[in-house]
C-alpha cells in the first residue's frame, strides 16, 4: 500500500487518497453577519472538493471569486442568493483572489445575470490572465513550450497536459474589463472592511482579503486545509515586476507575511474552513522543507532531467498530475540552488542539475 502520509505525499497535491476525501464531509462554514458562503461541489480536478464563493456585504454585495463556469454552478450561486435573500442585482462587485479558472471562470456570467455593470478586481500582476488578450496564452504558450523540452517531458505526456488545459480553459470566460488592485487596498461596505494583502506564490497576484471586523481571511488559494497550494512553475516570468520571480521562495514570504494576523477563520478558495492558521502555516513549512530533502536525495543519486526524478519524488502521481509533479520539483530546485545545495550541470535542453 502506498504511503499517504503527510511528510510522503503520493502525489504533488494530495494530502490524502482520494478515497479518503470523498468519505471526507464538509463541514458547514460557520454562521457570520454578512458572509454567506457558497461552496460549490467540483467535479472535476475531484480532489479540490468544492469552489467556494462569499457573498459580502448587506445589500450592495461583493463577491469573492466566482467559481468555474460548469453546468449549474451559476444556478447553484442564484439559489444561495435566494436562500439568503438577495438577489443577483444585488452583486455590485467582485474581487477575484487570483487568475484561475476555477476562481473567475464565471464572472462574465454573474456580470450578465446582475443586469448592470459590476467592476472585477484582480491583483494587477494577474490582470493579463483573466483577459482576453491573455487567457489563450495563460494556459499553453511558447515559453511553456521550452520550459517541456528543458524537463525532458516526453510528448505523449504533453499532448495529455494540452487535452488538460483545454478542458481548464473551457471551465473560464475570459473578462473583457478588469480593475487592477494592489497590496493594502481597501474596500468597504455596510457591515464589511476589507484589506487586500498580496501573497504571491500560487500565482504571481494570488491575493488574501482580511476582513478587519470578523477577522477572517479569505486565503484563496493561498491556504487550503486539506491539499497543499501548488507555488506553481511560472513560466511567463517576463510579465512580471520582478523577472527574476521564483514561485516558491514568494510563497514562503508571503506566509510569513501572515504571521501574526488577528485571524478568527480562514475561508479559502476550496474546501473547509480553518480555524487554525499559525498551526497550518508551520505545517506548509516543514512540508515544504521535507520535500526539498526529498527532491535533493533524488538529485544525489541520479543525474536526469526534471521528468526522470518523478518515480523517486511522486511514485504513485496521478496521471493528470504528472506537470504538477514536474512544476513541484522545479519550485523546490530552485530554493535549493538557492541554498548553494544543487546547481545547473548542464543548461541543455533538457537541463541537468547536481545536488552539492
Ligand atoms: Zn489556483
Amino acid at each position: 500500500m502506498p504511503n499517504h502520509q503527510f511528510f510522503y505525499p503520493p502525489s504533488p497535491s494530495l494530502w490524502f487518497d482520494l478515497g479518503d476525501l470523498k468519505k471526507m464531509l464538509i463541514k458547514p462554514f460557520p454562521k457570520l453577519e454578512n458572509i454567506h458562503a457558497m461552496a460549490i461541489p467540483m467535479p472535476e480536478p475531484a480532489e479540490l472538493i468544492t469552489a467556494n464563493v462569499y457573498a459580502v456585504g448587506k445589500g450592495p454585495i461583493t463577491l469573492i471569486d466566482t467559481g468555474p463556469k460548469i453546468p449549474g454552478s451559476l444556478e447553484f450561486i442564484q439559489e444561495r442568493f435566494g436562500l439568503a435573500g438577495f438577489d443577483m442585482n444585488d452583486v455590485e462587485r467582485i474581487i477575484i483572489t487570483h487568475g484561475h479558472v476555477d476562481h473567475f471562470g464565471l464572472a462574465v456570467g454573474i456580470r450578465e445575470a446582475a443586469g448592470h455593470p459590476v467592476e472585477c478586481f484582480i491583483h494587477a500582476e494577474d490582470s493579463w490572465r483573466v483577459s482576453k488578450e491573455g487567457f489563450q496564452e495563460e494556459l499553453w504558450s511558447k515559453r511553456m513550450e521550452r520550459f517541456m523540452a528543458m524537463v525532458d517531458m516526453p510528448q505523449k505526456e504533453i499532448r495529455k497536459m494540452r487535452k488538460r488545459f483545454s478542458y481548464f480553459r473551457a471551465l473560464a470566460d475570459p473578462l473583457g474589463e478588469v480593475s487592477a488592485m494592489e497590496d493594502g487596498d481597501e474596500f468597504t461596505g455596510d457591515g464589511y472592511h476589507l484589506k487586500v494583502i498580496h501573497t504571491p506564490g500560487h500565482s504571481p497576484g494570488a491575493s488574501c482579503l482580511y476582513e478587519c471586523r470578523q477577522k477572517i481571511l479569505f486565503s484563496g488559494d493561498h491556504i487550503i486545509k486539506h491539499i497543499t497550494p501548488n507555488p506553481l512553475v511560472e513560466t511567463e516570468r517576463n510579465r512580471l515586476r520582478n523577472p527574476n520571480y521564483q514561485s516558491l521562495k514568494a510563497y514562503l514570504n508571503s506566509l510569513d507575511k501572515l504571521t501574526g494576523l488577528d485571524v478568527r477563520f480562514v475561508f479559502p478558495g476550496h474546501g473547509e474552513y480553518i480555524e487554525d492558521l499559525p498551526g497550518i502555516i508551520s505545517t506548509y513549512r516543514l512540508h515544504h522543507r521535507e520535500r526539498m530533502d526529498l527532491i535533493w536525495n533524488a538529485l544525489r543519486k541520479k543525474l536526469l532531467p526534471l521528468y526522470h526524478l518523478i518515480d523517486d519524488v511522486f511514485p504513485f502521481v496521478p496521471e493528470n498530475d504528472v506537470f504538477l509533479a514536474v512544476s513541484e520539483i522545479f519550485v523546490h530546485l530552485e530554493i535549493l540552488i538557492n541554498e548553494g545545495r544543487a546547481e545547473l550541470a548542464n543548461p541543455g535542453p533538457p537541463a541537468l542539475y547536481r545536488a552539492l
